[in-house]
């Protein structure tokens, strides 16, 4: 092993490092983002509702019956959660969703 391949794996770790600390701090920059409003057009499109509970499932038929009962955005394959209330989605870029929340676009996780 050669003095510069050392010298490269450092590297590659102090690059690395930086990169999960940016990543934490984007990851914490995510956590002030608004959070989604139900009145958003394409929230309104795809009937996102902030409480899963409240979806009106005889429009939302996705959303009824007992599997529909599992279907959150916390069990999302499109939620990136952010802290135990909220994440990101990536239909909804630049905002929040909310865990407990649903919409029709809900993709099994
Ligand atoms: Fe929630 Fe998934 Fe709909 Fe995004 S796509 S709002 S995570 S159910």
């Amino acid at each position: 092993m050669t003095t510069e391949t050392t010298l490269n794996r450092r590297q590659l770790v102090k690059l690395s490092a930086s990169a999960a600390a940016g990543l934490i701090i984007a990851r914490s920059a995510s956590a002030q983002e608004a959070a989604l409003a139900e009145s958003d057009p394409t929230a309104l499109a795809l009937g996102y509702a902030e409480d899963a509970s409240k979806v009106d499932t005889a429009k939302w038929t996705k959303k009824a019956g007992p599997d529909g009962e599992k279907q959150l955005c916390s069990s999302c394959s499109l939620y990136q959660p952010i802290d135990d209330v909220w994440g990101g989605c990536s239909i909804f870029p630049g905002k929040k969703v909310k865990g407990a929340g649903w919409c029709n676009a809900w993709i099994s996780g």
